[in-house]
């Protein structure tokens, strides 16, 4: 019988992309620059490409940071300074709270029938911050951060701190419900819960997941 759900914040509760474009927009406007939607594409386009350097090795997360609005601004021909850009955008983005569609439905439903925790790969003052903005907080009895615990999904480590924690709860009872199917996914299934997968783009997948819903609403046909 599930007695808890697990449930991961960015991409699941809260719109991390959204909040992407917000802080830029924000940010753009504030500083005088009109703000046109193609400007997000040049964001993602440069965005990748240093964060698959970084994984190469080729840049270093200071690094990163220094050139990544810098090279935007360039390619944008916008003149601002980059790095002065960067931390007022982080600044912005570690406050933006924007719920996915269906958000608040599901955690009164959920929030009715079970325990909830989240579970989240992130800096914990953050995403505790961002959850409380959003006024989602109050549905956790305890939010759980790769930034407080050490450890990330989809590590065995991250999910043995979250059930000591947690206590009278077996992984078998338990649900995990996220939009990675690598962290959210593979870590619960790893770990013997069940997994339910937000699939909002249509990918295939077969790996890793117990059951799949396109939208949150869909959660009630299954627990
Ligand atoms: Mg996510």
């Amino acid at each position: 019988m599930i007695k808890a759900v697990f449930i991961d914040i960015d991409g699941t509760l809260l719109d991390f992309e959204a909040c992407v474009e917000e802080s830029m927009r924000v940010g753009l406007t504030e500083n005088g620059i009109e703000y046109k939607p193609e400007m997000l594409e040049t964001f993602h386009r440069i965005n990748n490409g240093l964060w698959r350097d970084l994984e190469q090795g080729k840049l270093t997360f200071e690094r990163l940071l220094e050139i990544r609005w810098a090279t935007i601004f360039e390619a944008l021909g916008i003149d601002l300074n980059g790095p002065e850009f960067e931390k007022y955008f982080r600044a912005r983005l570690h406050k933006s709270a924007i719920p996915m569609a269906g958000s608040y439905e599901m955690l009164e439903y959920l929030s009715g029938k079970y325990r909830l925790f989240a579970a989240s790969n992130g800096p914990h003052e953050q995403q505790v911050e961002r959850l409380r903005k959003a006024d989602m907080l109050k549905y956790f009895e305890e939010v759980f951060t790769s930034g407080k615990i050490g450890a990330e999904k989809p590590s065995a480590d991250f999910f043995t701190y979250c059930f000591e924690k947690a206590g009278d709860i077996k992984p078998e009872e338990s649900v995990m419900l996220g939009d990675s199917l690598t962290s959210d996914m593979k870590g619960g299934f790893d770990f013997g819960m069940e997994t339910v997968w937000l699939n909002l783009n249509g990918k295939e997948a077969t790996e890793w997941l117990d059951h799949e819903i396109k939208s949150l609403d869909e959660i009630k046909n299954i627990i």
